[in-house]
């Protein structure tokens, strides 16, 4: 198409602004764009996911971005309570908690190109402007920030070379923070062309108890808000409490243009784990595939393999005969999505034990020596995960004494493994005020605090040692056997605080073994007790949960779970009592 031949500028002579990435090859990569409409909180990322999920059964490269409309550069500074967990990636990016979801679906590993926020899209264009890289031209919504969602969209094709580009708009049709991406999704649909980009509404059937039948009226509305973008979806999946009604698509149906056979059902399932094969049977990536003609590229053999390792997951999930309780420890037990990645960790970790594993919440603001037993009387074992500030610390440190005494397994990441450096330097070591400085800044036995020295090395100043690190394991230990005998791990970071190399010696003396180091410095990223003191008591620096994924559940709380249960079943040295 003409305007694609790379205007890089638009001067005075053209008003076609369309700035290709170097190596573009327009053609080659196909672009799948979800939106919502009539309300957010229909479960949009599980959808995206799923369906990424299911073009890359099919052998195709896959590469998804979540377009988000808030101005923040990164999630970094979002409250967890407000807006669930900060997901960390490989390459430190924090990103919204649906790249976890991106991230477990896909069992592919993201970087920060496949997260923006309207906060970076106008960083780039504003620092553009100020370098004088518009040659003169007022700076406008359109074309020129607009040309800078396409542009990401496009180097992201490039980077990863995908089949597919596949795109998920936060927020909601007709909200103003994300007018202008669908602004740019329609003029990339008029730059590539209608056979290399697709579009997807996904809306609401309303249900009203008090009416007994499903209504149709603000699905219809809120399409047509999308149709006024100039948007004209190719596929309509509606979800719903019940599967939707045949005269209510077929109403969605005349009013969106969208033939029946695309206009889908996607009402509540028991867990979204199902949903992949649900669409499959609905025949929804087929469609995507006819649509987009990506037959030739289709590996029927791959999808066909791949389709049946996950039905063979789906079909366990929640269905396991042992149940385990596992106690989460922490501040922000108000809000669950604040530890999605713990959830799930623990739910691929049951599968991979053949349990159900039910979750208390425990909050550990009112937790203190006297009743502590209580508080974790019904649990098989406990994690305390991470968390920033005083609040509720001291009630973690008698949850992992209790656990460390009782033979009760127990995982700790970030600060859980911070607080058991404490635990275990107060009443085993003698160090009667070791604290971190976190929670205390004159505290004169600070076993946790922020090394100056090391920073520099790290090369970080004060900031967040974030992201993916190399962590060495020592041999014959619980973590080289949880490994499997690597001797070379790499797990997400995300912390400030770390063990004073100062005090390893003492705690080491006393029988805590620090199993994963830092390749070069002496950063102390994995604890635990030998096998013959302590059935499971290991603990990371780093976030174990941001890596584990439905059919590779990761190591530490596969053990966790396979402690717990042993632990229920009352085995030598794990009894309740102890
Ligand atoms: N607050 C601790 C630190 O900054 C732990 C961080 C965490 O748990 N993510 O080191």
């Amino acid at each position: 198409m003409d305007v694609m031949r790379s205007v890089r500028n638009n001067t005075d002579e053209t008003e076609f602004y369309t700035p290709l990435p170097d190596g573009y090859k327009p053609g080659s990569t196909k672009y799948i764009a979800v939106f919502g409409t009539v309300m957010s909180g229909l479960g949009k990322g599980i959808f995206s996911s799923s369906l990424a999920k299911l073009l890359k059964d099919k052998g195709l490269t896959v590469s998804p971005i979540k377009l988000e409309g808030y101005l923040n550069i990164d999630s970094g500074t979002l409250n967890p309570f407000r807006h669930g967990e900060v997901f960390v990636l490989d390459d430190g990016m924090e990103t919204d908690m649906d790249l976890g979801t991106y991230e477990r679906m896909l069992d592919q590993d993201l970087t920060g190109a496949n997260f923006a926020t309207s906060g970076q899209i106008y960083r780039t264009v504003l620092d553009k402007e100020r370098a004088g890289g518009y040659l003169g031209r007022d700076v406008q919504m359109i074309p020129h920030v607009t040309g800078e969602v396409k542009h990401r969209l496009r180097s992201l094709a490039v980077k990863n070379d995908a089949d597919i580009v596949a795109i998920e708009v936060g927020g909601t049709v007709g909200d103003i923070e994300n007018a202008f991406y669908i602004e740019a999704l329609r003029e990339l649909s008029y730059e590539e062309g209608p056979e290399n980009v697709m579009f997807v509404a996904l809306t609401y059937v309303l249900d009203p108890p008090t009416l007994g039948e499903q209504k149709s009226k603000a699905a219809q509305l809120g399409v047509k808000r999308l149709m006024e973008y100039g948007i004209n979806p190719h596929i309509v999946a509606c979800r719903a409490e019940r599967e939707v009604d045949e005269k209510v698509r077929q109403k969605i149906s005349v009013y969106t243009n969208v033939p029946m056979r695309r206009v889908f059902s996607m009402h509540d399932l028991p867990s979204i784990y199902l949903l992949p094969g649900r669409m499959r049977e609905a025949g929804l990536d087929s469609e995507v595939v006819q649509v987009l003609g990506l037959g030739s590229r289709v590996n029927s053999a791959t999808d066909a393999k791949n389709a049946l390792a996950w039905q063979q997951f789906a079909s366990r999930i929640g269905k396991a005969g042992t149940e385990v309780r596992i106690g989460i420890t922490g501040k922000y037990v108000a809000l669950r999505d604040s530890y999605a990645s713990i959830i799930k960790a623990l739910e691929h970790a049951g599968v991979a034990n053949d349990a159900k594993v039910g979750i208390d919440w425990i909050d550990t603001t009112d937790v203190t020596a006297e009743n502590v037993a209580e508080k974790l009387a019904a649990v098989d074992g406990i994690i305390v995960p991470g968390g920033f500030g005083v609040r509720g610390t001291e009630g973690k440190i008698e949850c992992i004494r209790y656990a460390r005494e009782h033979a009760m397994p127990y995982l700790g990441i970030c600060m859980g493994f911070q607080m058991a450096v404490i635990e275990y330097a107060r009443n085993v070591c003698g160090l009667a005020s070791a604290n971190s400085t976190e929670m205390d800044p004159d505290c004169d036995q600070a076993v946790i605090s922020i090394l100056p020295e090391q920073k520099e090395i790290e090369g970080l100043g004060g900031n967040m040692r974030l992201g993916g690190q190399d962590v060495i394991i020592t041999p014959e230990t619980v973590a080289a056997e949880l490994f499997g005998g690597a001797e070379d791990i790499r797990q997400r970071f995300r912390h400030r605080f770390e063990v004073d190399p100062a005090y390893i010696e003492q705690l080491e003396g006393k029988g805590l073994v620090f199993s994963g180091r830092h390749p070069q410095h002496p950063i102390m990223q994995i604890l635990e007790l030998p096998p013959s003191v302590h059935p499971y008591f290991v603990a990371a620096q780093f976030h174990p949960e941001l890596t584990s994924r439905p059919l590779r559940p990761q190591p530490m709380f596969a053990g966790l779970v396979r402690a717990a249960l042993a632990y229920a079943a009352g085995e030598p040295g794990q009894s309740k009592s102890a």
